[in-house]
């Protein structure tokens, strides 16, 4: 992650990012609000290029606002997340390797 210097977009967004090698793979990532910062955890068990898209993903939840989403339109909440990942990682695949 600090390679591609996403600190300073972090740090604008009260982004706080946790790298947890404990969790279960069949979890890649969450995120949470604790009413201040948001917490973006990535399952540090998957290669970095998966840690990658799982941050992304876990972003687009916070800036798309997803936190209020309602529990009906969940799945169309991932999928937006998905389809954005998608485009982010396509302009990025410069300076992102995987
Ligand atoms: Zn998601």
């Amino acid at each position: 992650m600090d390679e591609i210097g996403f600190e300073d977009f972090c740090a604008q967004h009260d982004i706080l990012i946790h790298f947890n090698d404990q969790l279960s793979t069949r979890i890649r990532g969450f995120c949470y609000y604790d009413g201040a910062y948001y917490h973006v955890i990535i399952n540090s068990r998957f290669t970095i290029y998966q840690q990658q898209k799982t941050f992304f993903h876990e972003v687009i939840h916070i800036m798309e606002n997803h936190f209020s989403c309602d529990p009906d339109h969940q799945d169309q909440c991932e999928q937006q997340a998905k389809e954005l990942v998608k485009e982010i990682m396509e302009q990025f695949s410069d300076v992102i390797t995987g």
